[in-house]
């Protein structure tokens, strides 16, 4: 049976990989501590999609910008104005919920796109009520989702500021400098990866809709004239996922499974930069572990595009309360850097060796990713319970777990020999050295925080200077020698070799 979010909150908190904030005072609605091995797990998620998408290509640099930024980024970017979610609240107890939400819990429809006024007929109409004391709701109003604060000592209105609720704004007016600075030609991309923040009405899900999460994104630019040239496309015309478009959505038609060629020809996705870059945003959690099947896109129907978008798809994962979004990725057009050029009045436009002139260039896509929501997308993909261990196996993949490595010493009198190899192992792995209970025990525990490989030293490494290594998800087993193993540990953890050829089997 699969897990619900509850439970794998529950897990998430027993084995150390996150904890409700502040738990000890009551909690604190939306906010997340991460613990031990959570910590290790989102790093290594981090880090991963740092190395795939800005130190592996040679057309994306990253930044790492402030979260308190001038409060006219914000004016600029529509986000003072318009960056709002609506709210109903209870007459009697004045508990606060998301209009949309409660629309789409209550009587199972879409919302995307419905104004206020919709959403209050609905709400009248269908007689919902309040959920936490079944009294009646006010009329829906909107809420902001941006985080004042005060910088400096004195407090007036020219001290106001507002916590970043997206790391993108930041990546614009930075534009003109990372471009010149890294003297960057079109087509490039500049990413970043840091917290953002949204006073989200009613936090929910877990890790899915927090007050204070993280994002990795990119905003990715191209010539204004050019925005079907997409260099990169023929590494992924053959590429499979499920495919939604609004059109689709429009006859009430399934996903479909489909190769970005076919979604090209089709004219389903119409550029194909957007389409090279769905594909990538896909092909990332798959390389990691994640199950394809579980994932889509989504097109965005046209009353729920945002009004700087020309076109957006959401990469969506099947999670337990349903198909969510994952990842945004819009074609954004040349909106936020002429508007932050309007604001600043600081020209932001490049000059073209080609044409000779200068030109705005466009975002043809922004890929912008969760960290959290991606952190429970690999959780829920690798966990199973295993009926004939009798223990949850975490098949996390080798190159995310936040342990690679367990050391276990088969009785206390070779504890010495064990450290040894713990000791020289742990330079470069994260390794963890276990001596208490019986091996099984620590195999148990060592499969229930995803730890891939276990490393066993008997009496016979004594003599012959090698040691057991069991691999996670199959039991399987082989012998090493010690000399080998550093050697051996690296090629397991980057997936380079099958590992019943890592070593000699023991049946
Ligand atoms: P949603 O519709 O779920 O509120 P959104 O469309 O507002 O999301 P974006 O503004 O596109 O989200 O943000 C990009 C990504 O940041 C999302 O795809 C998601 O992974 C992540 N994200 C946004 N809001 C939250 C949140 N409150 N908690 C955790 N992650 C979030």
């Amino acid at each position: 049976m699969a897990l619900s979010i509850e439970e794998m909150a529950v897990f998430c908190k027993k084995k150390g990989f996150v904890y409700p904030s502040s738990e000890i005072y009551g909690g604190f609605s939306g906010f997340f501590d991460y613990g031990h091995l959570g910590v290790e797990l989102k790093n290594n998620i981090k880090a991963r999609w740092w190395k795939a998408f800005v130190q592996q290509r040679e057309d994306i640099v990253g930044i790492d910008g402030s979260i308190i930024t001038h409060p006219s980024v914000w004016k600029a970017s529509g986000h003072l104005d318009g960056f709002a979610d609506v709210m109903v609240e209870c007459r009697k107890c004045g508990s606060r919920f998301r209009a949309d939400q409660l629309i789409e819990d209550k009587l199972r429809i879409p919302t995307a796109g419905m104004t206020i006024g919709g959403m209050h007929a609905e709400i009248k109409e269908n007689k919902i009520k309040c959920q936490k004391c079944g009294s009646d709701l006010g009329e829906p109003k909107k809420f902001n989702l941006m985080f004042a604060t005060n910088v400096g000592p004195v407090q007036t209105s020219s001290s106001a500021a507002y916590l970043r609720p997206e790391t993108a704004q930041v990546i614009f007016a930075n534009f003109k400098l990372v471009q010149e600075n890294a003297r960057l030609k079109l087509p490039f991309g500049i990413a970043q990866i840091g917290k953002a923040f949204r006073n989200e009405i009613s936090p929910r899900d877990f890790l899915f809709r927090m007050r204070e999460f993280e994002q990795m994104e990119i905003e990715y630019f191209v010539h204004p004239e050019k925005q079907d040239e997409c260099i990169f496309i023929n590494e992924v015309l053959d590429y499979e996922l499920n495919v939604l478009s609004a059109d689709m959505q429009k006859n009430s038609k399934k996903m479909q499974k489909m190769k970005i060629k076919e979604c090209l020809n089709k004219k389903i996705i119409k550029t194909k930069w957007h389409a090279y870059w769905l594909a990538m945003a896909h092909k990332w959690f798959v390389e990691l572990g994640a199950n394809a099947e579980n994932f889509r896109i989504r097109q965005h129907v046209k009353d729920e595009l945002s009004h700087y978008a020309l076109d957006t798809w959401d990469l969506e994962y099947e999670f337990p309360f349903g198909w969510k979004e994952l990842q945004g990725l819009s074609n954004r057009t040349d909106f936020d850097l002429k508007q932050h050029m309007q604001h600043s009045k600081t020209d932001l436009s490049i000059f073209d060796e080609e044409s000779k002139k200068k030109i705005l260039p466009h975002v043809i896509c922004e890929p912008s990713q969760g960290v959290d929501r991606a952190f429970l997308v690999f959780m829920f993909d690798a966990y199973s319970y295993d009926k004939e261990r009798g223990n949850v196996v975490l098949r996390l993949h080798p190159k995310l777990a936040p342990v690679k490595v367990g050391i276990f010493s088969l009785v206390n009198k070779l504890d010495e020999e064990a450290r040894k190899v713990y000791d020289s192992l742990k330079k470069e792995f994260a390794c963890t050295f276990d001596r208490s209970g019986s091996i099984g025990r620590r195999y148990a525990r060592a499969d229930e925080i995803g730890i891939p490989y276990c490393v066993t030293i008997d009496f016979d490494t004594l003599k012959n200077k090698d040691v057991t290594i069991r691999d996670r998800d199959t039991t399987e087993q082989i012998r090493v020698k010690i000399d080998d193993l550093k050697k051996t540990m690296s090629k397991l953890t980057n997936s380079e070799i099958e590992f019943g050829k890592a070593g000699k089997s023991i049946k």
